[in-house]
């Protein structure tokens, strides 16, 4: 939706507040304090974010439970915003979104952005990838710091790939339809980093069983040659073929995902420490997964009010 067509859609704050109650009580809803279930919508007179109970006549508010609980900011900026994040083809930074609002503080709007990713990132996709997928990792993390720096002496460059220290992301796409779900993957207990068994766990979350998975050759992937639960059928790419043989044994769909991640990380977030990586990845994961923005925008508004906030 672009600026035009936002403000023709939402002229005042209570259309932004109409719109978020009848996404979130489109059945109805029940008084928090006698129980009396409601078919129609009433709205406290003087404030429109409550709601009226004319059963015990006491009012509750109707953002409780949802990302705008709490929020003395006119709710259009709160759709603005989530309109913003999903346009936003890299995402969109604290300051950025800042200034678009007009906002005083970044700490409010880096609070708002949070809480959009924190929406973004309720959408589940348990056991409905079928078919083909494709499963890889890649490294997301800046440079290390210099720590050395008052001896003159420089730490290390990070390596690329595959032993570097940055963090590892695992992500699984389904080639039929796009779908993407990534997973940051921390090492575990033994400090060992992409094990067999994490991939696996990783795959078992979204995949249902005899699905075909392409992988490349990294060892780990072994663990989808022996028995597994969901009867996985496992094909191996060798990546020293410097092309596709056109029989679409490759993993580029995933590999395209990457290059845009990490387009966005190194333009926009620049450094995004390896505990908040998660909601970064859920952000772009999703705007990957919703590709129209004006679907997007009502899906993403729906998940924000239906999810509790964190
Ligand atoms: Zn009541």
């Amino acid at each position: 939706m672009n600026q035009f067509e936002f403000f023709e859609k939402f002229p005042t704050e209570d259309d932004a507040i109409d719109f978020i109650v009848s996404t979130k009580y489109k059945d109805g809803y029940v008084c928090p304090k006698c129980g009396c279930v409601h078919h129609k919508i009433y709205h406290q007179h003087y404030n429109r974010r409550n709601l009226y109970c004319n059963n015990c006549k006491s009012e509750f508010s109707a953002l409780t439970g949802t990302i705008f609980e709490h929020t003395h900011l006119d709710l259009r900026m709160w759709l603005f915003a989530i309109n913003l994040v999903l346009i936003a083809r890299k995402g969109i930074s604290g300051l950025q979104l800042q200034r678009e609002l007009g906002m005083v503080s970044y700490k409010g709007a880096f609070r708002m952005l949070k809480l959009i990713r924190y929406a973004m990132g309720t959408e589940t996709h348990r056991d409905t990838f079928e078919a083909i997928v494709e499963i890889d990792e890649t490294y997301v993390g800046g440079k290390p710091r210099k720590e050395n720096k008052h001896n003159g002496k420089v730490s290390k460059k990070s390596k690329r790939g595959r032993g570097t220290s940055k963090t590892p992301v695992v992500g699984v796409v389904e080639r039929s339809s796009g779908r993407i779900y990534a997973k940051v993957a921390l090492p575990n207990k033994e400090g060992k980093k992409l094990s067999g068994k994490q991939l696996l766990s990783i795959l078992d979350e979204v995949c249902k069983s005899n699905t075909t998975v392409m992988t490349d050759q990294l060892s780990s992937y072994g663990i989808l040659d022996g028995k597994t639960d969901r009867k996985y059928i496992h094909i191996k790419i060798d990546h020293s073929m410097t092309y596709s043989l056109g029989d679409g044994k490759h993993t580029n769909t995933i590999e395209s995902c990457w290059a845009i991640l990490k387009r966005g990380v190194y333009g926009i977030y620049h450094h995004i420490s390896a505990r908040h990586l998660q909601e970064y990845v859920d952000e772009f994961c999703y705007r990957l997964n919703h590709r129209q923005p004006d679907i997007a925008w009502k899906h993403l508004v729906g998940l924000g009010v239906c999810g509790a906030v964190a």
